[in-house]
């Protein structure tokens, strides 16, 4: 059967093309083409942020966000040594949380100094925006698609709502066997659609046919580009020393079952609709995140909330100290709603969690309790 033309996206063309060809995809191939094509991704061609985007992040709601990551990246410089090494950002979006952090930081001394900053994004849309904003901020700002050759440096990295953006992998235990989830085309209606496959491999002796329902909680997920990811971090920092501060979505303790999901224009959208014009994203797992860092031989702190985290670094003087500053009443108000959505429980204090890293476990990041 052949596809009326002009009835798909270029991109789901593209992607009924390769399940035609091949079969059914993983979960992870269609994210990463969904998101990552690089004529056709979400993230490749779009400013995807802000009230006329599709979501908004933690430093487009409030500038306080990336002002108090400066201050926990200086302190975390002068307990390295003060030595010279590379700041890093991870998926750095439209750039606001590096100059947020870099304005805030000014007056460090011997700080800006010692940078080298590498901003890692795979979208050039983005990395091109990010240039434009960062313009004059700093002389030493590189960009990079991956990490692939890093400068021989101690390493600081920073990243918000990056590891929910890589491609995932989804699975279920069933009676009859281990089921990988697939996307493939329906026969009948000839739309995408997933499929739970059988992967051939028995968990009870003598279990029947694959035509058991499988539900959304029985799914467990992993994000191999995740542990790739953290793994290369880790090395680097092993190598060199450093540290690392990430900020996501994301869960503590077991799988919580199936957390795919689509964002277009503020609300959720379907997962397998219009690839390429949506946001996608999954939860981070943040238990296997710390134990990735931990395999590979750097110390973790306790995962704790946005909102737990940014109290302890200071937030609510900040906010005393910029509400103080401007005359401005409407401004006044904008800070406060601002930094109330970061912090809230109600908004994004606790479903978005913190961790951090270092490669020395004797030494102490501000904002976690336990270390
Ligand atoms: N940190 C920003 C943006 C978050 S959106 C903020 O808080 O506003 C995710 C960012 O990660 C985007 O900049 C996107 O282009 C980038 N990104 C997504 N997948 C990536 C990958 N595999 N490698 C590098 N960057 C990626």
């Amino acid at each position: 059967m052949s596809d009326p033309v002009c009835t798909f996206s270029a991109l789901e063309q593209i992607i009924r093309e390769r399940i035609k060809a091949r079969g059914a995809i993983t979960v992870a191939e269609y994210m990463d083409m969904a998101l990552g094509h690089e004529q056709y991704g979400y993230y490749m061609n779009r400013d995807p942020f802000g009230e006329h985007g599709d979501f908004t992040t933690a430093p487009e709601i409030c500038q306080i966000f990336g002002e108090l990551i400066g201050a926990w990246c200086a302190a975390v410089w002068q307990s390295l040594g003060s030595r010279p090494m590379m700041l890093m950002e991870l998926g750095g979006g439209r750039g606001t949380l590096m100059t947020d952090l870099l304005r805030a930081t000014r007056h460090v001394h011997g700080f800006h100094e010692a940078l080298t900053i590498v901003m890692v994004d795979a979208s050039p849309f983005l990395r091109r925006f990010q240039r434009a904003v960062l313009h004059g901020m700093h002389p030493r700002i590189h960009w990079q698609a991956n990490l692939e050759a890093l400068p021989d440096l101690p390493l600081l990295c920073i990243a918000n709502e990056f590891f929910d953006a890589l491609p995932i992998r989804q699975y279920a235990k069933t009676l009859t066997g281990l089921r990988e989830r697939l996307v493939a085309i329906d026969p009948h209606t000839n739309e995408l659609t997933f499929v739970m496959h059988d992967m051939g491999i028995k968990l009870v002796k003598g279990g029947g046919h694959s035509t058991e329902t499988v539900h959304d909680s029985q799914i467990i997920e992993s994000c191999p580009a995740m542990r790739h990811i953290a793994t290369h971090l880790a090395h680097h920092m092993q190598r060199h020393g450093g540290a690392g501060l990430f900020i996501d979505y994301g869960y503590r303790g077991e799988s919580r079952g199936n957390t795919l999901q689509a964002i277009k224009t503020h609300g959720f959208w379907p997962v397998l609709k219009s690839p390429g014009e949506a946001d996608i994203t999954a939860h981070v797992a943040f238990d296997d995140l710390a134990h990735t860092f931990e395999e590979a031989g750097l110390a973790s702190t306790s995962i704790t909330t946005q909102g737990a985290f940014l109290q302890s670094i200071g937030g609510v003087m900040r906010l005393g100290h910029l509400v103080a500053e401007t005359h401005k009443e409407e401004q006044k108000k904008q800070l406060r709603t601002g930094f109330e959505r970061l912090v809230s429980p109600q908004y994004m204090g606790e479903l978005f969690k913190v961790l951090g890293v270092c490669s020395n476990g004797q030494f102490h990041l501000p904002g976690f309790a336990d270390t």
